[in-house]
């Protein structure tokens, strides 16, 4: 595996508000599904809120948002934009930036945590909390023509984009033990299926299993993606020159958190079956960092655009329900110093 990084399709460029002086109650890093719903909830929660969002969700590349209920197709600069209005709506900020460094800061006189959020630009800010919400890079398979097509021709989610794939002769190219099962997924949306074992192993039990299912296994490894006159995919080209017509082809991704700037925080980080890695989260997105949250594919690298939305929500609700404590606790302090 090369680290070829797909998530770099920016969005349309989109107005960016200033940041704000002082000390905010929270900073959102990443405006995606995940952030922008934290940073909603927090907004409404009079909560003062800053996300600072470098514009390169996940699926940019792709034309619509599937499996999302009652936005089912909507096209993902268009759903993002409208949450940044949410988010605005109630005073919360949406900078366009990238984060360079967050780090732990002196806390307050009377105890309140701070962190300081660092951009690439060098301007800087001051949270008490953080909510990260940088998503992931999905890492493709080193294989000439294919990043190319990555989120048209080429695949990873059958939930995402597999309707709009059904029926087309589809090849898996398989990256590990999870193509398996992605194959299996990929079948029941089409009966024209080659899985491309492409160096993989395959057991007797599993060519059983395929042939039942009527998957052609070819073992020959692949050595390129075909381009079609149309710019799609037209298949691929074996290593013994053969080439296999193929209008889709399917990829498990290796799926790497978006922790670039982010170490100054100390946040556990586990390694993934297959090579990629999460930030470690517990209920809510609290983590193991008094103060620093975390939500969406950061930590949940299956979790779709509306479990993402979900995860930043609860996590927003968790800030603002802690935030209430820490105010309380100071108020309390504050009286019984002046008594
Ligand atoms: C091709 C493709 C198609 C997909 N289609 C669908 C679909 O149809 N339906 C569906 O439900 N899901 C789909 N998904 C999955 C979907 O993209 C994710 O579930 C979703 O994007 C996760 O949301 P998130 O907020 O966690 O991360 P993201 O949406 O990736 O958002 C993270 C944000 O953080 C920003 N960021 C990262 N690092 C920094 C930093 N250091 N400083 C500032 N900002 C930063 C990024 O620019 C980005 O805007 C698709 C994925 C792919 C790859």
């Amino acid at each position: 595996m090369t680290a070829i990084t797909t998530a770099t399709t920016a969005t349309t460029a989109y107005a960016t508000d200033a940041l704000p002086d002082g000390t905010v109650d929270a900073v959102v890093i990443g405006g995606g599904a995940a952030g922008l719903n934290g940073a909603l909830m927090l907004a409404r929660s009079r909560r003062s809120v800053v996300v600072i969002d470098s514009g390169t969700p996940r699926n940019a590349p792709a034309e619509g948002v599937h499996g999302l209920f009652a936005l089912d197709g909507t096209p993902p600069a268009e759903l993002y934009g409208r949450a940044r209005e949410d988010v605005r709506r109630y005073g919360g900020r949406v900078v366009s930036g990238e984060v360079s460094a967050a780090e732990h800061a002196t806390p307050s006189a009377d105890g309140d945590l701070r962190f300081t959020v660092t951009l690439a630009d060098g301007r800087a800010l001051t949270a008490r909390r953080l909510l990260v919400a940088t998503g992931l890079r999905d890492v493709l398979p080193e294989l000439p023509g294919l990043a190319e097509h990555w989120g048209h021709s080429v695949v990873h989610c059958p939930y995402c984009h597999g309707w709009e794939v059904r029926d087309e002769p589809i090849g898996v190219l398989a990256t590990g033990p999870a193509s398996i099962h992605h194959a299996l997924l990929f079948r029941q949306l089409t009966d024209d299926l080659v899985y491309f074992a492409h160096g993989t192993k395959l057991d007797d039990e599993t060519r059983t299993r395929f042939s039942a299912r009527g998957i052609r296994v070819i073992d020959t490894p692949v050595a390129e993606v075909v381009e079609d006159r149309d710019g799609g995919i037209g298949g691929v080209r074996l290593t013994d020159g053969r080439v296999v017509a193929r209008r889709v082809l399917a990829v498990a991704t290796t799926l790497v958190a978006r922790t670039e700037g982010l170490a100054g925080l100390g946040l556990p980080v586990e390694d993934l079956p297959g090579g990629g890695r999460r930030f470690v989260s517990g209920a809510a997105g609290a983590t193991d960092v008094p103060g620093v949250w975390v939500a969406g594919n950061v930590t949940d690298p299956i979790a779709q655009v509306g479990a993402s939305a979900a995860a930043g929500a609860l996590a927003g609700a968790h800030i603002n329900a802690l935030l209430a404590v820490a105010d309380t606790d100071a108020a309390v302090a504050a009286l019984a110093a002046t008594a």
